[in-house]
């Protein structure tokens, strides 16, 4: 067992890709940083559309191997991001995509949408546990779009926070923990907008494909609901390289992409996120630009065991006290 960083943030996403497209550039910084950035994904992703025809025949309705390849496109993006602990909820395969909302896939055996979700919480509780995360990542209830593995994903992962917390579940599994701060993805309106106005008036011409509008896009809500911003920018270079590495889903023409729909949609450089539980390190009426801000370790923490022997000269326990020696004049 090697020891944990100091610092430990847990996300959880539906299907291989959407991890790259909403966190690229925040898992890259913090992993850069030495966080210990941990991926969960749901599932393989195997009812994915394929774009590239090359591949076409990996599809659930042709040869049905898309999710062992999809694996191999996350652990590629993860490479680029430079995130070396990445897992499937239960293992590869526990858990099948459900496909879109209404599909008859939804209700099939094994479907991520039909799973018992504290079933599947508990499972995700091992993981919390072992790790410790002091930051969890995830969609909002209604999964950013109502995609059914996104609805499941975000009530999976609530609930697991809750269930890890509580010593007496399963106490098995772990020591309890409570996890200190929980962001959903954002997108703020005003920067959708802004973006979506760009790529109409002057991009989409030079682009292989229409424009999508900014509904197609996840987790939008007003400004005044975004707590914490995180500046992709010396990051977006991983974040295109990981979204890339996943090419059976997505084809980018920074700081563009599309998804198999073939609607251009923006890129984000920088990373937008809504805290719905924990403290806020932002001062009134500021957004946080760390989602560890406020935690006792923002700033680095001496090690103990590095520390340099105690110098009775400084240490304020046994140095001279010099108020009680100063006398009065
Ligand atoms: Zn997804």
């Amino acid at each position: 067992m090697t020891e944990l960083a100091d610092r430990r943030l847990l996300l959880v996403h539906a299907h291989p890709d959407d991890e790259s497209i909403n966190n690229g550039a925040t898992m890259a910084a913090y992993a850069a940083q030495g966080v210990h950035v941990a991926l969960v994904t749901c599932t393989l992703g195997e009812e994915g559309e394929v774009i590239p025809p090359a591949l076409a025949h990996l599809a659930a309705e042709h040869e049905n191997t898309l999710g062992a390849h999809r694996a191999d496109e996350l652990a590629a993006a993860m490479k680029e991001l430079g995130v070396t602990d990445h897992r499937f909820l239960g293992g590869p395969g526990r858990f099948r995509d459900s496909g879109m909302m209404g599909v008859e896939q939804n209700h099939r055996a094994g479907a991520f949408w039909s799973a018992d979700v504290d079933e599947a919480a508990a499972l995700l509780v091992e993981v919390i546990r072992e790790l410790r995360p002091q930051v969890l990542v995830m969609y909002d209830p209604d999964g950013g779009y109502g995609h059914p593995d996104h609805i499941q994903a975000h009530r999976v992962a609530m609930r697991a926070a809750d269930l890890a917390a509580d010593a007496g579940f399963r106490p098995e599994l772990g020591p309890a923990h409570e996890i200190a701060k929980i962001y959903w993805n954002r997108v703020p309106r005003s920067v959708g907008e802004r973006l979506f106005a760009e790529l109409n008036e002057h991009a989409v011409a030079g682009l292989p494909w229409a424009a999508a509008v900014l509904d197609d896009v996840p987790g939008v809500v007003d400004d005044d609901r975004i707590t914490t911003v995180i500046d992709g920018r010396p990051q977006v270079a991983r974040k295109a390289a990981a979204m890339r590495a996943h090419a059976t889903q997505i084809a980018v023409e920074e700081p563009w992409f599309a998804l198999s729909n073939d609607l251009a949609q923006p890129l984000f450089d920088t990373e937008y996120y809504e805290l719905v539980r924990g403290p806020s390190g932002a001062a009134p009426g500021e957004r946080e630009h760390d989602l560890f801000a406020g935690l006792p370790f923002d700033r680095p923490q001496p090690h103990s065991e590095t520390d340099p022997e105690t110098d009775p000269e400084t240490d304020p326990e046994t140095a001279p006290d010099t108020d009680s020696t100063t006398e009065e004049r």
